[in-house]
C-alpha cells in the first residue's frame, strides 16, 4: 500500500547519498521532497506540517552525529518521526482483571469490522483466550449471518439473537453477551456493531448506548485504509460521537495511497493497534509503529517477518537450522534442509508478500511481484531428483549426475547448475547471518 510513498522517499535519500555535510540548501530540498512525498500518499495535511518542521528543524540543528553520514542521518530522523506520527510506542489491548474483557468493534458500514471480529478472535484463540463475538449488528441484512460464519471458521464461540425474533435491540444483546460470557467462561467478548455508510446521529447514538451499557475494556475503531482523506474525518466523528480507544486500519492490501490511514493515530491522538491485510483470517497483525515506519522505509519489517517465522517453524527445529547454519560456512546445511525451509516458506504465505518485509526490497519489489510460486515446484523437483548422497553434499553433482537429474527431473541441465549454484550463494548468506546480524543491516541498507 504504501509503494510509492517508500519508492519517493528512497529517491530523496539516495540525492543525499555521498555529500560530506549537508548545506541549509539540502535541507530545505529533502524536506520539500519529502512534503510532496507525503502530500502525494495522502498524508493529511496538519501531519505533514508537523512532520517536515520536526524534520527540518533536527536535521539543521544540533544532532550531529559522528557515526551516520548525513544521509543517514536523514533518514534516522525520518525514521524516528514517522514513528511518533504512527503513535510512538505499540500499544497492547488491555484485559479486565475481572473477565470478561469487553472489546467492542465501531466504525463505518464495510470498514471490515465483521472481518476483524473473526481475524480478533482467531489471534486471540492462538493465545490461549476464549473469545465469544457478538452480533449486535441488527440493521445491515445478513450481519448476523456473516458473524456466525466467520466465528464458525475462527472456531470461536458466538452469540446472536434468535432468527426470526424481529429486528432485536442491539443494547439488549450485547448486555445479555457479557452475562453468557460469564456463565459459558468465555474470557473475552467481541461486539460486533452496526455501521452506516455514512456518519450520523443515530448510529453514534446506537453505539453510544451499547458502550454505556457494556463499558468495553477497549473500543477499537475500525478504518478502511482506502477510503482516503474520509477516514481522518470519520475518526474524529467516531472520536467524538464514540470515543475510542485504540483504531485498527484494515484493507492495507489495497493499492490506495493510504497516507490518511497512517494520519489517523496522530489526528485524534489514538494508537493504531492492529493491521488487517486481506481478506483471509490470518490475513491480520499486532500494529507496530516502529515495524511499519521501516517497512515505509525500505528497511524491511524482519521483526514481522521473524514472528511469522516462529509461529511455523518449531523453535527446534529453528535451532537445528540455526546450528547447521553456524557450522563453518554452513556446509552442515544441506539441500535437503534448503528444501524443507523452502517448503516451510510457502506455508508462511505468498513469496512475494513476505519478500517485501525484507530489508532492502523496495527497490526489486516489482520483480519480486512477479515470482512465480511454480518454481518453487520446479526447484523441489530437481532436488527430489537427486540422490540423498547428492543433497547432502552438493559439490559432488558433475556434469554426468546434473544430466541423470535434470532427465529425472524434466527441466533442463542448466536449470539443475543454476539450482546448485543459488543454493550455495543462499547457504553463504545464510550462515553469514547466523553468525552475526542481517547483511545491510546496520549501514541502512541502499546507501
Ligand atoms: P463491516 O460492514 O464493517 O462488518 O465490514 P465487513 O467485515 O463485512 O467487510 C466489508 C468487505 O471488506 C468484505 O467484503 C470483506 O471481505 C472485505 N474486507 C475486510 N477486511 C479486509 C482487508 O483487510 N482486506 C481486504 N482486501 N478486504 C477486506
Amino acid at each position: 500500500m504504501f509503494d510509492t510513498l517508500s519508492d519517493r522517499l528512497s529517491a530523496t535519500f539516495k540525492s543525499l547519498r555521498g555529500k560530506g555535510r549537508l548545506s541549509e540548501a539540502d535541507i530545505d530540498a529533502t524536506a520539500r521532497e519529502i512534503r510532496i512525498a507525503l502530500l502525494e500518499a495522502d498524508v493529511a495535511l496538519p501531519v505533514v506540517r508537523a512532520f517536515i518542521k520536526q524534520v527540518k528543524e533536527r536535521a539543521g540543528g544540533a544532532e550531529v552525529s559522528q557515526a551516520l553520514n548525513p544521509a543517514q542521518q536523514v533518514i534516522k530522523i525520518v525514521n524516528e518521526e514517522l514513528i511518533g506520527i504512527l503513535g510512538g510506542e505499540t500499544r497492547r489491548l488491555r484485559f479486565a482483571k475481572q473477565p470478561p474483557t469487553v472489546i467492542m468493534l465501531a466504525g463505518l458500514q464495510g470498514s471490515g469490522k465483521t472481518t476483524l471480529a473473526g481475524k480478533l478472535g482467531r489471534w486471540l484463540k492462538s493465545q490461549g483466550h476464549t473469545p465469544l463475538l457478538v452480533a449486535c449488528d441488527l440493521q445491515r441484512p445478513n450481519a448476523v449471518n456473516q458473524l456466525t460464519v466467520v466465528a464458525e471458521r475462527a472456531e470461536v464461540g458466538v452469540y446472536a439473537p434468535e432468527p426470526g425474533n424481529g429486528v432485536g435491540d442491539p443494547v439488549k444483546v450485547a448486555k445479555d453477551s457479557v452475562e453468557h460470557a460469564r456463565a459459558k467462561q468465555y474470557d473475552i467478548v467481541i461486539v460486533d456493531t452496526a455501521g452506516r455508510l455514512g456518519i450520523d446521529q443515530e448510529l453514534m447514538q446506537q453505539a453510544a448506548d451499547i458502550r454505556d451499557a457494556v463499558s468495553p475494556d477497549e473500543i477499537l475503531f475500525v478504518v478502511d485504509a482506502m477510503i482516503g482523506q474520509d477516514a481522518v474525518n470519520t475518526a474524529e466523528a467516531f472520536r467524538d460521537g464514540v470515543g475510542f480507544d485504540g483504531v485498527v486500519l484494515s484493507k492495507l492490501d489495497g493499492d490506495a495511497r493510504g497516507g490518511a490511514a497512517l494520519s489517523v493515530a496522530h489526528v485524534t491522538g489514538r494508537q493504531i493497534m492492529f493491521a488487517s491485510n486481506g481478506e483471509q483470517l490470518d490475513d491480520f497483525d499486532a500494529f507496530h509503529p516502529d515495524r511499519m515506519a521501516s517497512r515505509i522505509l525500505g528497511m524491511g519489517d524482519v521483526l514481522t517477518l521473524i514472528e511469522k517465522a516462529e509461529q511455523t517453524f518449531s523453535r527446534q527445529e529453528a535451532e537445528k537450522m540455526a546450528a547447521k547454519l553456524a557450522s563453518a560456512k554452513g556446509k552442515d546445511f544441506t539441500l535437503d534442509d534448503f528444501l524443507a525451509q523452502m517448503e516451510q516458506v510457502r506455508k508462511m504465505g505468498s513469496i512475494s508478500k513476505l519478500l517485501g518485509m525484507l530489508p532492502g526490497m523496495a527497490q526489486v519489489r516489482d520483480q519480486i511481484q512477479n515470482v512465480d510460486e511454480r518454481e518453487v515446484d520446479r526447484t523441489a523437483a530437481i532436488i527430489k531428483s537427486m540422490t540423498p548422497v547428492e543433497r547432502q553434499d552438493p559439490t559432488i553433482i558433475n556434469g554426468s549426475r546434473r544430466a541423470r537429474i535434470a532427465r529425472g527431473s524434466g527441466v533442463e541441465v542448466g536449470a539443475v547448475k543454476n539450482l546448485v549454484e543459488r543454493f550455495f550463494e543462499a547457504r553463504k548468506m545464510m550462515s553469514k547471518m547466523a553468525q552475526g546480524g542481517m547483511p545491510g543491516m546496520p549501514g541502512l541498507p541502499g546507501m
